[in-house]
């Protein structure tokens, strides 16, 4: 059979982005599963989620949100430390760029190597690299929870961490005058999961339950369509929850049973396939899930750095030619 082209290399069909308005001063801005974005509107400022992979692709997303709204930037919160989502924090110019603790520090630790990595996978969402200034440092970071106070009757944005996940230094944003819940990576709407830096067991244990709980009227995953009624962030959170537990599954079988990753993987395909497999980056992530879950159940506490050659080593001996 044909070498399968590597990740998302040959994905170069452009995405159309939709702006939607979630309730007033409350954005949205969605791409058929393309990293997802939004904004918050404060009495005289603006609070954005997420900063797309390059200031040339944010700056689009600001053009967008300039037709409702040209409060100046003041906070940006970055949900984690994947290039696709923080390489684009300048165009933006915030007073102020907000993460968790742990995410300043993965960026110090594995920033630049995840960088090319996800370069690598995904060039499309990189346009005109050369804009990209350097890692994006957030300015402020906190360890549970950070509150804005919006002002006027707007009430707060809530900033939390609600435990490890798809990294280990997630953070959601949470309006609760409105119930609208921004949550990253965390949760993904009819869009595959990309876990190669997660902790599967407490995403899909406590840290959801989190989720879950705030019982959300809207939620915005990092990837997919808005949620719209509790029907379907409930739906949204539970089929998040299904592909992961599916993974700890068919990948412990095999684990537990002294089999080998290879076998671990075609498994774990079979299972997801049906239901998951006709979803953006489905094929693409697949053998870098599977590897860290891998991982994870042989005791490897931390996600192992993800190189460009070593994405190229996991994808060749998974998935090209499967
Ligand atoms: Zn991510």
């Amino acid at each position: 059979m044909a070498a399968k082209p590597f990740a998302s290399s040959a994905d170069t069909a452009a995405k159309q982005q939709t702006l939607e308005v979630l309730a007033d001063g409350v954005y949205a801005l969605t791409a058929e599963g393309d990293p997802n974005l939004g904004a918050i509107e404060g009495e005289d400022f603006l609070v954005c989620f997420e900063a797309l992979a390059t200031p040339v692709a944010a700056q689009a997303w600001l053009s967008e949100l300039r037709r409702h709204t040209d409060k100046p930037v003041r906070y940006l919160v970055l949900s984690h430390y994947h290039a696709v989502r923080v390489l684009g924090a300048s165009a933006f110019g915030a007073e102020v760029v907000v993460a968790h603790e742990n995410t300043r520090a993965l960026i110090a630790e594995r920033g630049q190597q995840d960088w090319e990595s996800e370069f690598g996978r995904m060039p499309r969402l990189f346009p005109e690299p050369a804009s990209i200034p350097g890692l994006t440092w957030p300015t402020v970071t906190f360890a549970d929870r950070l509150s804005i106070e919006l002002g006027g009757d707007r009430g707060e944005l809530v900033l939390e961490h609600l435990g490890r996940g798809h990294t280990e230094g997630d953070v959601v944003a949470w309006l609760p005058k409105d119930r609208i819940l921004f949550a990253g990576d965390l949760v993904e709407a009819e869009a595959a999961l990309y876990t190669g830096d997660a902790f599967h067991r407490d995403w899909a244990g406590a840290t959801l339950d989190r989720v879950a709980a705030l019982q959300a009227e809207q939620l915005v995953g990092g990837r997919g369509g808005v949620a719209r009624g509790r029907t379907a962030v409930d739906a949204a959170i539970t089929q998040t929850r299904g592909f992961l537990t599916t993974m700890l599954e068919e990948v412990g079988a095999v684990h537990a049973a002294g089999g080998q990753l290879r076998e671990a993987f075609a498994r774990t395909h079979a299972a997801l396939a049906p239901v998951f497999g006709h979803w953006p980056i489905f094929e693409h992530c697949l053998p870098f899930d599977v590897a860290r879950v891998w991982d994870e159940l042989g005791g490897i506490e931390r996600p192992t750095i993800w190189t460009a050659q070593r994405d190229r080593e996991v994808w060749d001996q998974l998935q090209a030619t499967t």
